[in-house]
């Protein structure tokens, strides 16, 4: 039988942090999401820097990496949740700031409407510090029922974004 290859699937998912050294923190999630088990490989994509929406605090530092997994998106949910867990993530309330939120946005093209899962994420195509990102790992992709990424993108330019230089 073939490895497991013929399962793995392509995923993404949104990093964002904007307490202690969101930077460092990104850094760090990131290579902790390339070591998960299941995940075969990762792309990142470059740093953002954007403020906070529809809340308060210092800005946020945002990522998007792509992923090749075998893990199912429960099972990957699970994952990500463990590494903001690690990074003492707490949710005191809705949009408080993080040390550190992981999102899956998109699972192959798969739309799934779990209690704890919806994909493709419901809110990535209001946000600049998604889509940016995005575009730029992945410029000629769709969003399932919300129309491609650079268009997307265009329409949201009064969200102030700027790239963090490596
Ligand atoms: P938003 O979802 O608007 O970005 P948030 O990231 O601040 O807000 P959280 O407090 O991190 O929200 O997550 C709340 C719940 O959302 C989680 O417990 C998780 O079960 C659920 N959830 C549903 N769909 C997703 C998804 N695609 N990625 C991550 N979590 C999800
Ligand atoms: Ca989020
Ligand atoms: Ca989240």
């Amino acid at each position: 039988m073939p490895a497991n290859d013929t399962r793995a699937e392509w995923a993404f998912v949104g990093l964002g942090a904007n307490l202690g050294d969101a930077h460092a923190t990104l850094s760090r999630a990131l290579d902790e999401l390339a070591a998960l088990p299941g995940v075969e490989s990762l792309q990142a994509s470059p740093l953002y820097r954007s403020k906070p929406v529809d809340a308060q605090g210092p800005d946020f530092v945002n990522a998007v990496a792509r992923l090749r997994t075998t893990l199912s998106p429960l099972a990957l949910l699970a994952g990500l949740q463990a590494i903001e867990a690690a990074h003492g993530r707490e949710r005191p309330y809705r949009n408080a700031p993080r040390t550190l939120d992981l999102d899956l946005l998109l699972y192959g093209e798969q739309a799934i409407d779990e209690p704890t899962l919806t994909v493709p994420h419901p809110r990535m195509h209001l946000r600049a510090f998604v889509l940016a990102p995005l575009a730029d790992l992945a410029p000629d992709l769709q969003v399932p029922g919300r129309g491609g990424v650079a268009e997307l993108l265009a329409g949201l330019d009064f969200q102030p974004l700027s790239r963090i230089d490596p």
